[in-house]
């Protein structure tokens, strides 16, 4: 298949032979007649799939008719995060050379005024996250009755962080004849929820199952104590002693725990770096442009801040801690062994995090091999007097990251309901073998059912184990009732006066947590 026989425009085809792509990948295939045929779609695709050009080419090549008013874009494309949105607008000004369209990007952390200049002078493509694009709506700036396309972009993404309600908002603002194409990996309960309510007969176009781990990222699970220095020097040794690593993606759970993993290899020569969404935009930026241009070599992150960034050659990713959501380690480890790399993950798990590992293997369908002994009880540094830590059982301000940004994330006041009744679901037919060099997984056939592992694990227990703010999935299973920990055991504790002993003797030179304090009540 070739990108001419898909329908699009002169200029664009010139734009993706300048890119130097030479076929579309199977999301783009799939998509791309469709939204060029100005039906609704529903892209069931991750981040590193060529999403992104499976809307944008299209769109620009509808957005050659016409023009923009002032405060009336002619497009909105709705992003989770601030470093997604820009990410969107570097592909639209990629794929748009040869237009001349205007783009407002319209995200928190930055002044109000440029984008109100942009707004005022008229523009074709407004890329956005929810809680920005509705404070301009509230200020009166902005008139969305001119959308003709709305492009709903990481849609479980956008779950996880309390924006559903934001975004059905944000739909009932726009005229109910526009255009709608909707992405998302996965498809929880309140996903499809959205799409029956505000999509019309979506083309349905399905890539890579959100439970598939690419084939060719080399995954393996390394044991260690719960003691947070074990755990680090673990992370040391693996990095020493992994070969061919160029650079790799550190997770963590917490975003302190992002910061203090960071100064950590720091401290230890190596070249590092924390992203996560407590960091102001331009940190945020420097951070993962340094990273891009290889003048950082391990960038430690937290979910949040690094899902769907486009990196495209990671050698390594370390999971420094065992992810709460299995959904999360997948994403995780998408990162590495794309674009038809080889890739290698490894795992950091404690005692504690038994259960979440084997959550996590039952969603990808294997075993994840063991380097080294397996992780044992007696590693727990609770059992040595050490601090003790579980993976899933504290709740509160720093238990894990749940928003980009808290003017981004006051979603729940703005709920409201719809009476539309839910559309059928028509199927695009995908070509069937692995296309272009940025697929992670075959893509499978449409119409294609939910995998299998996918259907018996949902997207379960994050709710019930992360905190967060405006969240609709409260009544989703928790992993198992002897995970409920009462919350006055969640308190933290200060320990005496004369800090325990492990605490002072920091002896690997790592005192990050020793000076903070807070560390002593982790
Ligand atoms: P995305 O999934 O949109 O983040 O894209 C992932 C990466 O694939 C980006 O670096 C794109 O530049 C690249 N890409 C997108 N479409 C193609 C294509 N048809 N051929 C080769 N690379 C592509």
């Amino acid at each position: 298949m070739s990108f001419e026989t898909l329908g699009l425009s002169e200029k664009v085809l010139s734009a993706v032979t300048a890119a130097g792509y030479t076929q579309p990948t199977p999301i783009q295939a799939g998509a791309i007649p469709p939204v060029l045929e100005r039906r609704d779609v529903l892209g069931l695709a991750q981040t590193g799939t060529g999403k992104t050009a499976s809307f944008v080419l299209p769109m620009l090549t509808l957005l050659e008719k016409g023009r923009a008013r002032a405060r009336m874009p002619r497009t909105l494309i709705l992003e989770p995060t601030r470093e997604l949105a820009a990410q969107v607008e570097e592909n639209f000004t990629r794929y748009g050379v040869n237009h001349k369209l205007n783009l407002a990007l319209l995200i928190g952390g930055v002044s109000f005024e440029e984008q109100n200049r942009k707004l005022a002078r008229g523009v074709d493509v407004l890329i956005a996250t929810p809680g920005r694009l509705l404070d301009h709506s509230e200020r009166g700036k902005l008139l969305l009755q001119g959308i003709e396309i709305l492009v709903i972009d990481e849609a479980d993404r956008m779950l996880d962080m309390g924006f559903i309600p934001d975004i059905e908002r944000i739909c009932k603002l726009l005229p109910p004849s526009r255009q709608t194409l909707f992405f998302s990996a996965t498809m929880p309960k309140e996903i499809q929820h959205l799409v029956d309510k505000f999509l019309s007969n979506p083309a349905r176009v399905e890539v890579a199952p959100p439970s598939s781990t690419a084939e060719n990222v080399a995954q393996a699970l390394v044991a260690s104590s719960d003691d947070p220095k074990d755990k680090r020097a673990t992370l040391r040794r693996l990095i020493e002693e992994s070969e061919e690593l160029t650079n790799a993606i550190i997770f963590c759970n917490r975003k302190r725990d992002v910061g203090v993993v960071a100064r950590s290899l720091e401290r230890h020569g190596l070249n590092a770096g924390a992203l996560h969404g407590d960091m102001d935009q331009r940190s945020r930026m420097q951070m993962l442009e340094g990273f891009r241009k290889n003048t950082l070599t391990y960038l430690v992150a937290s979910d949040v801040a690094a899902r769907g960034l486009d990196i495209p050659a990671v050698s390594h990713v370390f999971n420094f801690d065992v992810p709460h959501s299995p959904e999360d380690y997948v994403h995780r480890i998408g990162r590495t062994g794309r674009a038809g790399r080889t890739g290698t993950t490894k795992m950091i798990v404690t005692p504690a995090d038994k259960r979440a590992v084997d959550n996590i293997e039952k969603l990808i369908g294997k075993e994840i091999p063991w380097e080294g002994d397996a992780v044992s009880e007696e590693d727990s540094g609770a059992s040595r007097g050490g601090r003790r830590r579980s993976s899933g059982g504290r709740r509160g301000k720093d238990t894990a990251e749940t928003t980009d940004k808290p003017e981004e994330a006051k979603p729940s006041s703005r709920r409201r309901k719809s009476s539309k009744p839910a559309p059928a679901e028509t199927e695009v037919e995908v070509a069937t073998e692995q296309q272009g060099p940025v697929t992670q997984a075959p893509v499978s056939q449409a119409p294609a059912p939910a995998a299998p592992a996918q259907a018996a694990a949902p997207a379960k227990g994050r709710n019930s184990q992360r905190g967060g703010r405006g969240r609709s999935r409260e009544k989703e299973p928790v992993f198992g009732e002897s995970e409920f920990v009462p919350a006055f055991l969640l308190r933290p504790v200060r320990p005496s006066p004369a800090p325990a002993a492990d605490n002072i003797a920091d002896d690997d030179g790592d005192d990050a947590e020793t000076a903070s304090g807070d560390a002593l009540v982790d």
